[in-house]
């Protein structure tokens, strides 16, 4: 059989000259995306608006399914559920859902493994295998929209903050962004989105430039270029200095916040030291900083910091006059951090 199209690797243009080449009239396009994106159709016998013999043809020549679902994990607490799906070629990603008061929030990846190598990181710890398509990091978004609707509930929020670096891997990425923010089709809104990257210079240059309106997360952790160099090996490509610049770019070209992320680590990043290093960093600039305890990893010896420690942590930080959220450590006996799941299923034998 040759290889059938997959249907959201295509955006609205491609998908009109794929239904065009197919001999069908131009309003069919604006149909099938709305079976796509507003319905969740997880088959083309569920189109039920357009005809059987369309319905046939496209099950023929084309293909939905991105990402098939193979593990799933559900806390303890019920809030927080895993998902470690397979994509065509085997490779195997991690998509969270997390239920908090009316939200509904997925963490999204971007890329199977990753190439930046963070050594906190179970997805650095496993190398990079591949960038997603767009249509791989929309997928995720569907599984758990269609799961939603059955519950008469919706997606409200996504963090692309699972397995990846979504910057290394821009341009499908963003076309996935702009996917599911189109009004005419999953209609999210754009503030309702939040990209995490570790610091790709010249990236976030280009981001703030394009004016996104999806909000931007860097993934600071140290505040000093002897430190981030040991947690975070990009530093040493695009060290602290040319980073806070492009983050001081960022927000004076969109006005926007900026969010830091910063994983405390016991004896490593939440000393005194760096909590006034990451003051004096970023004083005065519009951002705010989120605390998390580091989420232990199997190739990496570092512990989360104690209760003390953070408290002290954040409190220097406001003597500084930056602002900061501790947040709680969501899922932690699923291991909901980004690459756990598959670390070990792949451990236990699996692939990808
Ligand atoms: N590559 C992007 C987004 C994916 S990682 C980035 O690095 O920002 C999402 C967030 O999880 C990042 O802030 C990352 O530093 C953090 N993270 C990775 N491993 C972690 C761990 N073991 N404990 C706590 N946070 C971790
Ligand atoms: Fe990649 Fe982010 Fe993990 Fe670093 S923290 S290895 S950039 S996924």
């Amino acid at each position: 059989m040759t290889q059938r199209t997959p249907l959201y690797d295509l955006d609205l243009a491609a998908l009109a000259n794929f239904l065009q080449e197919l001999g069908e009239p131009a309003f069919r396009a604006r149909q099938v995306w709305q079976w796509l994106y507003q319905h969740y159709a997880a088959s083309f016998a569920e189109m039920t608006s357009l005809p059987q013999g369309l319905r046939d043809k496209l099950a023929a020549v084309a293909v939905l399914d991105r990402a098939r679902p193979v593990a799933e994990e559900r806390s303890s607490d019920g809030q927080t559920t895993k998902v470690l799906f397979a994509l065509p070629d085997g490779k195997l990603i991690e998509t969270v859902r997390m239920d908090y008061d009316r939200r509904r929030t997925l963490c999204i990846s971007s890329q199977a493994g990753c190439a930046m190598g963070c050594v906190f990181c179970a997805t650095g710890q496993m190398g990079f295998l591949r960038h997603l398509t767009v249509g791989e990091i929309v997928a995720q978004v569907l599984y758990f929209a269609r799961e939603l609707a059955t519950e008469g509930a919706h997606v409200t929020n996504i963090v692309v903050m699972g397995m990846g670096e979504p910057l290394h891997n821009y341009d499908q990425t963003l076309a996935a962004v702009d996917r599911l923010t189109d009004p005419a089709g999953f209609n999210l809104g754009a503030r309702k989105i939040t990209l995490s990257t570790v610091g790709l210079v010249p990236a976030i240059r280009r981001y703030a430039d394009e004016q996104r309106q999806t909000p931007l997360a860097v993934s600071l952790h140290a505040a000093t270029d002897a430190e981030r160099d040991r947690l975070i090996p990009i530093n040493r490509k695009w060290p602290l200095a040319e980073l806070m610049a492009a983050c001081r770019y960022y927000v004076e070209r969109t006005g926007r916040r900026i969010t830091f992320e910063w994983a405390l680590i016991a004896g490593e990043n939440d000393t005194p030291e760096q909590a006034q290093a990451l003051g004096r960093l970023v004083r005065g600039l519009l951002c705010h900083v989120n605390l998390i305890p580091l989420n232990p990893t199997a190739g990496y010896g570092g512990d989360p910091s104690s209760r003390e420690r953070v408290t002290a942590f954040q409190a220097e930080l406001t003597r500084y006059g930056v602002s900061s959220t501790v947040r709680v450590r969501r899922g932690i006996d699923i291991q909901a951090g980004c690459g756990q799941l598959r670390s070990r299923v792949v451990a236990e034998g699996g692939t990808g």
